[in-house]
């Protein structure tokens, strides 16, 4: 048959371990035989990155924003360990903390389910997606202890050097003060992100804060999510059939619980570094994990949410063949392929993109699967095989699509 064309390159950004040989196995396997792929390539590998002293993580964030849609592979933080293991000229910063801060995005974690791993939570048929704000609060605090018969004041000394003045506490014994703060443009990119995923994703949004207790910090988000959602989404979200719901993150907890999953849930900062956690760990494995970074630019980033399984990397250099899951990686670029086919009306794109999801979960719920997933799952008839192998049988399994 004849490959599937495209017509605008994916940017896509290589990476590190063992999630930058399945990367290649992916592209050999799934996708070369059947696309005629068109990418702008980075090689976002660390030793790449140290190389350009970091300044391909930049041209690749930059490419995304020019093209709209990217799709990357794990790739290593250094940290001492690493700089000697590769013997860095400089501990570069996290490629994800690089790329978001230029696409100012946020991000949005969904499990893939399969029958057989059960959620921990038994009402939960369906995936939750946790979007969390990526800006501000507890991550960008100051913070002091208070010895007693000290006094802590809020100031706001505005542009024309006139303060307003709070008293937080006055200390009768000794105790802590942290100062948090975030911003209206931040929050408003936040919402919109938010609301445009939700609307592509055709999938209701919750959002959750603490208004009753912070009146004004708490309530400010609310309040632009408000704003922003009767002005530009109202219409958009009653003609998709979808809802926009804001509840107190307390009565979220009791509704996600109870629910059958889904839905999308915006948290923030904090929040959602916490639930995105619970709420993988509940779905059943980091590896069936997927995740996209939605920039209120209009442009997308697609990756597993995993790192680059450095321990069966290690094993794979000594000759081993490892039983590492690629199904968080496929996704990312299954996922990345979809959104291209949708932007750019290739729609044998996207449905070959379906296609290979849906062989993909076929063939772990008829028995083959990655060591991983072996463990916890229920089916009572199962092989675990290697990467390859794996990738191999979803091959087979599409064919027969
Ligand atoms: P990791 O996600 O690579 O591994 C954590 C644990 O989960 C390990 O026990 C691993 O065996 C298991 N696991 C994860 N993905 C798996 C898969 N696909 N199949 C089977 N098992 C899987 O995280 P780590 O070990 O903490 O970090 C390794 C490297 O990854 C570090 O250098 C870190 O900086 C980097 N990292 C990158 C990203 C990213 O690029 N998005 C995210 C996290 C960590």
């Amino acid at each position: 048959a004849e490959k599937i064309r495209m017509r605008t390159p994916l940017v896509e950004m290589d990476g590190d371990e063992m999630t930058r040989v399945i990367w290649k196995q992916i592209k050999d396997i799934l996708l070369e035989p059947y696309i005629d792929l068109k990418t702008e390539y980075y090689d976002l590998g660390l030793k790449h990155r140290d190389e350009t002293e970091d300044r391909v993580t930049v041209e690749a964030a930059q490419a995304i924003e020019k093209f709209g849609v990217g799709v990357k592979c794990a790739t290593i933080t250094p940290n001492a360990d690493r700089v000697k293991e590769y013997e860095l000229n400089q501990m570069w910063k996290s490629p994800n903390g690089t790329i978001r801060a230029i696409l100012d995005g946020t991000v949005f974690r969904t499990p893939i389910l399969v029958k057989g791993i059960t959620p921990l939570v038994p009402a939960w048929k369906k995936p939750i997606t946790v979007a969390r704000h990526a800006y501000g609060d507890v991550y960008r605090n100051v913070e002091m202890a208070a010895a007693a018969g000290s006094k802590a004041e809020l100031v706001i000394t505005d542009a024309a050097g006139n303060e307003e003045r709070m008293t937080i506490h006055e200390f009768q014994s000794s105790g802590i003060v942290q100062g948090i703060h975030n911003l209206d443009e931040s929050i408003s990119n936040f919402a919109h992100s938010c609301f445009r995923f939700a609307l592509g994703e055709r999938k209701d949004i919750w959002f959750s804060t603490k208004d009753t207790i912070s009146k004004t910090y708490d309530h400010r988000f609310k309040d632009i999510f408000q704003e922003i959602f009767q002005k530009d989404y109202e219409e958009k979200f009653k003609k998709a059939g979808i809802t926009y719901f804001y509840t107190l993150i307390d009565d979220a907890v009791a509704r996600v619980i109870r629910s059958e999953g889904g839905f999308i849930w915006a948290c923030k900062n904090y929040d959602g570094d916490v639930m995105s956690d619970l709420v993988a760990t509940a779905f059943g494995s980091l590896a069936m994990m997927t995740s996209v970074l939605v920039s209120p630019k209009g442009v997308y980033e697609y990756e597993a949410a995993h790192g680059t399984v450095q321990r069966h990397y290690y094993r794979h250099l000594k000759g081993e063949k490892t039983s590492t899951n690629p199904l968080a990686t496929l996704f990312a670029w299954t996922g990345a392929l979809k959104k291209r086919g949708e932007l750019d009306g290739i729609s044998e794109l996207s449905d070959f993109a379906e296609k290979l999801e849906l062989a993909s979960i076929r063939t772990v719920e008829s028995g083959t699967m990655t060591g991983d997933l072996s463990g916890i799952s229920t089916l009572q008839k199962k092989k675990t095989v290697d990467t390859e192998t794996f990738l191999d049988a979803v091959r087979r399994t599409m064919d027969q699509l």
